[in-house]
């Protein structure tokens, strides 16, 4: 009986020594251990030994076996438990999902803009937003005393220039970029700026003191208003994926000559009439026309040879007739369930 504890032992300690993993574990734990286990018979063997013998065996098969059962203690420390709980992985089970985050639809838009210009070989430009006066209002004909500095509300700024003046201001709109343009590329020239643009407005559902714009200018020999409405046009049915229709009346701008407003055929009734279009079936969309001489030699360019088109709008104004928004000032809540949406 002491022989075949002896030869247990080795062979126990044997198998312990090469478990690799805590599937090994178990098996040995079972085989050793278990109910019906190699040390349970030892047990059971015990009551036909004799007396004297019985206490000695009895006590080296309960050292073996709180060995065996310190060292899968010790193993499955080691390997972790195969226990539900903590660390069995199951494999079935669905992932953790990754939040995927998304552009802001204000970043949409514009992008969408972009393409549609590239498309048609414009440049994409940028401009500063802290602007001098002369890029925001002389240089397009709108010298100091014009009535229609009146027409924007501006952000004047309290600190003055390289010169010594005070002459800067917060952009009143993208416009200040077409004679930086004009002076860059020279002409031929087919660019659009988009970008943030500030006024001193009152806010409420449909004014916020800072807003993005689109401004468009194209320069060359020959440019006419058919031009500008082959432009818009394609605009304006590239961005809200249908067909419509645009018109023009005269409007007052001080940097073109002659200054339009244009409509576009309401694209949320197709121009029968609805409560967007207030029942007429067209939309103001912007303002437009071709560009005045005094802005062409501001910008060194011989208005006799060229003549361009310049046209501005705001992008806010596109996305929400496009998505049906009806507070401009959803945009910068940073209110999740509404940036959620697109
Ligand atoms: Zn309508």
């Amino acid at each position: 009986m002491k022989n075949k504890l002896q030869n247990l032992k080795q062979e126990v300690l044997s198998q312990l020594a090469g478990i690799a993993d805590i599937f090994d574990i178990e098996k040995v734990e079972k085989k050793y251990l278990g109910k019906k286990g190699e040390l349970a018979a030892v047990f059971k063997e015990l009551k036909s030994l004799p007396e004297k013998e019985k206490k000695a065996v009895a006590q080296q098969a309960q050292q073996l076996r709180d060995e065996v059962m310190d060292k899968i203690v010790e193993l499955k420390n080691k390997f972790g438990s195969i226990d539900e709980k903590d660390g069995f992985i199951d494999v079935t089970l669905p992932g953790v999902k990754i939040e995927g985050g998304h552009l802001h639809p204000l970043t949409q838009v514009q992008r969408d803009l972009e393409r549609i210009f590239l498309s048609m070989g414009f440049k994409i430009l940028e401009g500063p937003e802290l602007e001098s006066d002369y890029y925001n209002f002389e240089a397009l004909n709108i010298p100091k005393t014009h009535p229609a500095r009146d027409m924007q509300d501006t952000f004047f700024i309290d600190q003055k220039n390289k010169a010594g003046e005070y002459d800067l201001v917060m952009r009143t709109h993208t416009s200040n970029v077409q004679v930086r343009a004009m002076e860059k590329y020279g002409a031929p020239l087919r660019a659009v700026a988009l970008g943030k643009i500030y006024r001193n407005e009152n806010i409420d559902a449909s004014h916020e003191h800072t807003f993005y714009q689109i401004e468009g200018l194209m320069i060359d020999e020959r440019i006419s208003l058919a031009n500008l409405a082959g432009v818009l046009k394609e605009m304006f049915s590239g961005f809200y994926q249908k067909e419509v229709n645009i018109r023009m009346r005269p409007g007052y701008f001080p940097f073109v000559e002659p200054g339009l407003e244009v409509e576009m055929s309401c694209v949320f009734c197709n121009g029968r009439g609805c409560s967007v279009c207030k029942k007429t079936g067209w939309v103001e969309m912007l303002g437009a026309g071709l560009v005045h001489p005094n802005v062409l030699r501001a910008g060194g360019i011989d208005p006799d040879k060229f003549q361009g088109f310049a046209f501005g709008t705001g992008i806010e104004r596109l996305a929400m007739l496009k998505y049906g928004i009806d507070d401009i000032r959803l945009f910068n809540s940073g209110d999740m369930s509404f940036l959620n949406q697109f």
